[in-house]
């Protein structure tokens, strides 16, 4: 198909025109289960009430006053996501990069005025942290280290889950260290809970900053509000995307009182904190903070997982992981790619992040029901 949008990836030629739940719609009509959720974005699915009436709400009495000033939903979406962060600060974005590209900022900012101007952050080898120079240096995905050469640089590398190769790559510079809990681009691999432990321990120990990338693991995903409550440590800076605007572009920085080295004219940006975006958030909060709503995702998670298990062993599959409603299935062979566009066109849409792997991201609120429909496709579509 020929349209004017730049190549950025391959797209199928189907135009969606409709959503509703986990269902998606194309323009002739035909439905599809959707376990991508615009990239584990639509944590209520698409078009949930409580998001459509807060949107609607917010559209008719104020859309952007400017970042200049307050406006009732910044300051609430604030104070709720701070409490439940147990971090004092946070700066709103409009996407996961830009949040991270704020965390580099600080980090570095806060190298400078209190750790004799560090500025390198050690970061994790298949991480993925966005796609701005900066955060695209900070990344490890395959391919890209020769990519917009030259690169940001300070951006040092260490394998992921390798507690002693962080501990050999501090030095004078570092300033911090920076991960995603679950890397979840690189084909959903768990970082253990003795290995957060061990990096909070160690980063404390040093005097530098953890940073947890939380846009895919955070609001719910893993099954707690936030992947590091799984171990109860609190980093000194966490990013927000993804699920926070429940499909709406809204990302965030949050970070810890005395980490908080911003003056004025350090950060910014035209759409920030906008209220209709933290209108959408704060509505997002509700439904995820209200009693049961996580321990739900937690048994959907259990759920998905034993059938994708059962599916794997039927079809001599590998094996399933992940946490929550963020789970991979290992296929021991390059053909994610083929089922992926094969399930596409039997109505289901499932995400191959790599050539072996299948990932799967529905909706929080995701049924029971639906996921045995996923399966049911699922298993069609192998035989
Ligand atoms: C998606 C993602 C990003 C980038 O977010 P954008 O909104 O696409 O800029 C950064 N970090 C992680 C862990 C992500 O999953």
């Amino acid at each position: 198909m020929h349209t004017s949008l730049m190549e950025i990836t391959a797209r199928p030629a189907t135009v969606f025109v409709k959503g509703s739940g986990a269902w998606l719609y194309d323009s002739d009509g035909k439905a599809y289960l959707d376990f991508i959720q615009g990239w584990a974005v639509n944590c209520l699915g698409h078009s949930p009430d409580p998001l459509v009436a807060a949107i609607t709400e917010q559209a008719g009495k104020l859309i952007n006053p400017s970042p200049a000033f307050y406006n009732q939903p910044m300051l609430d979406l604030a104070a709720a996501l701070t409490a439940g962060a147990g971090l004092e600060r946070i700066f709103f974005a409009n996407s996961g990069a830009e949040a991270n590209e704020g965390a580099i900022k600080l980090a570095r900012k806060w190298g400078s005025l209190h750790r004799d101007g560090a500025y390198e952050i050690i970061t994790m080898a298949q991480g993925f942290h966005g796609r701005t120079l900066a955060t695209m240096a900070a990344s490890g995905k395959d391919g890209w280290d020769q990519l917009f050469e030259p690169k940001v640089p300070g951006f040092p590398k260490v394998p992921f889950s390798d507690l002693a190769a962080v501990e050999a790559a501090i030095n004078g510079n570092t300033a911090a260290v920076m991960l995603e809990p679950v890397q979840g681009e690189a084909g959903v691999i768990d970082g253990s809970d003795d290995y957060l432990l061990g990096l909070r321990a160690l980063t404390e120990a040093h005097g530098i900053l953890l940073i947890a990338d939380e846009i895919q693991t955070g609001m719910g995903r893993t099954g707690k509000m936030f992947a590091c409550a799984h171990t109860g440590i609190t980093p000194d800076i966490m990013t927000l995307g993804k699920g926070l605007g429940g499909g709406v572009p809204l990302a965030a920085l949050l970070a810890r009182e005395d980490v908080c080295c911003f003056e004025h004219g350090d950060q910014g940006g035209t759409f920030n904190g906008n209220p209709l975006m933290t209108a959408a958030g704060l509505a997002v909060w509700k439904e995820l903070s209200k009693p049961g709503f996580l321990e739900d995702v937690v048994t959907a998670g259990e759920h998905l997982t034993k059938g994708l298990e059962t599916f794997s062993a039927n079809h001599g599959f590998g094996a399933v992981r992940g946490r929550g409603l963020l789970r991979a299935l290992d296929l021991k062979e390059a053909i994610a790619g083929d089922i992926a566009a094969r399930a596409m066109e039997a109505g289901l849409l499932l995400n191959a992040p790599r050539p072996d792997s299948l990932r799967f991201m529905p909706a929080l609120n995701v049924s029971h029901e639906e996921i045995g429909q996923m399966l049911g496709i699922l298993d069609r579509v192998v035989d």
